[in-house]
């Protein structure tokens, strides 16, 4: 069997570290690791549309954005299929046909809806096509038969709830869909990392995030000003890790080698953090600290970006050849998936020969 990526970003703002630690980052290693045989990488513009139908300018203005911060991570177009989801038709016709598979009661346990529903502030009027949006989601995943999808983990429940409808539709009509596996990081705090407030996820939404495009200075005042222990005041005090966004973002990103190269007299985050504990260790030294790490990470990125940037039409034609490629491949299981169903008349000879008795 093929070994096949689909994943992808909602275009509701320009991507972020939590992005980039929870999935973007992963997909260049997958890219370069030569193990799969497609990738398939999605901006999911419908999906946004679900809970910004009154913002499609939001949208359309993050297409570009999200593509370039796509090919400043390093995601390769030689290697990955980059699209535009509401540029591939058939993954609306799939939706339609997999929401006979899912029952409202399911969609309504998805902890992640039921989250997101909590956090926009939707109550009672929450629009359709976001209570939904999981289904539309399997059918991004089917239409590529993929097998792997890198995610964070608050998707973890949307690929459940696609191996349901794929184990739901292979058994009602025929073998033509794959089950999809999550790729989750393996490092606990990139799977949910949080806000650079401390509180609830990175997220576009909630405005509390580093994008990747930030500058120099944009990051080094964002680190600056993160909220670490309110009740360590003086260096000398004892100060506190749990909660405290800088050591949360050095476990995300510190390397051991990065102790030599900028805070040689510690000899590992242990130690670091055992310091801080004790106190005796202010909280400008530690950021300084995160600050060189994350821009020694983060400065390619922005280099590239810069060098994309300059090549807009390059990559809009990126994006139409991509679209194209995609709606190809999604057509051949759309296809097939109109088979099984029992709903590909004129294709079917014994139908067209004999309508009134064939089954
Ligand atoms: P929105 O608020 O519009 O939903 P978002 O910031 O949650 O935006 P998505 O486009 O929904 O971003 O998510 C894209 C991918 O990035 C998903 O795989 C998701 O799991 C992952 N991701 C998003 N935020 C984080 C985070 N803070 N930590 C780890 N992974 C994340
Ligand atoms: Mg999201």
């Amino acid at each position: 069997m093929q070994k096949i990526i689909l994943t992808g970003d909602r275009p509701t703002g320009r991507l972020h570290i939590g992005h980039y630690v929870g999935s973007l980052k992963r997909r260049v290693e997958l890219q370069n690791s030569g193990e799969f045989d497609k990738i398939y990488i999605m901006i999911a513009d419908a999906q946004a549309l679900t809970d910004n139908a009154d913002h499609p300018e939001k949208v359309r203005q993050n297409i570009m954005q999200v593509a370039l911060d796509y090919l400043a991570a390093g995601l390769d177009p030689e290697k990955v299929n980059i699209f535009i989801q509401s540029q591939v038709p058939e993954l609306t016709e799939l939706s339609f046909y997999y929401m006979n598979l899912v029952t409202v009661s399911r969609l309504q346990r998805n902890p992640t809806v039921k989250n997101e529903i909590i956090m926009r502030n939707f109550e009672t009027s929450i629009p359709v096509g976001f209570f939904t949006y999981p289904i539309s989601q399997a059918s991004d995943i089917t239409a590529f038969k993929a097998t792997t999808v890198p995610v964070g983990e608050d998707q973890l429940p949307m690929i459940e709830q696609a191996r349901e409808i794929v184990r739901k539709f292979n058994q009602t009509y025929a073998e033509v869909l794959v089950e999809p596996e999550a790729v989750i990081p393996d490092n606990e705090i990139c799977k949910r990392l949080p806000g650079i407030d401390g509180g609830a996820k990175m997220s576009k939404s909630l405005g509390n995030c580093i994008y990747l495009a930030d500058s120099a200075e944009e990051l080094r005042q964002k680190v600056m000003n993160m909220y670490t222990d309110p009740n360590h005041i003086r260096v000398t005090d004892p100060g506190n890790i749990e909660g405290n966004v800088v050591f949360i973002y050095l476990d995300a990103f510190c390397k051991p080698e990065h102790f030599a190269k900028y805070l040689p007299e510690y000899e590992s985050l242990d130690a670091l953090k055992e310091h801080y504990q004790r106190g005796g260790l202010g909280d400008v030294k530690i950021k300084k600290f995160l600050y060189a790490i994350m821009d020694e990470e983060l400065a390619p990125i922005r280099e590239r970006r810069q060098e994309w940037e300059k090549r807009i039409p390059e990559v809009i034609e990126i994006l139409k050849k991509g679209s194209i490629v995609a709606e190809k491949a999604a057509a051949e299981t759309l296809s097939e998936v109109k088979k099984a169903m029992k709903i590909d008349y004129f294709a079917d000879e014994e139908w067209v020969r004999d309508p009134l008795n064939a089954v």
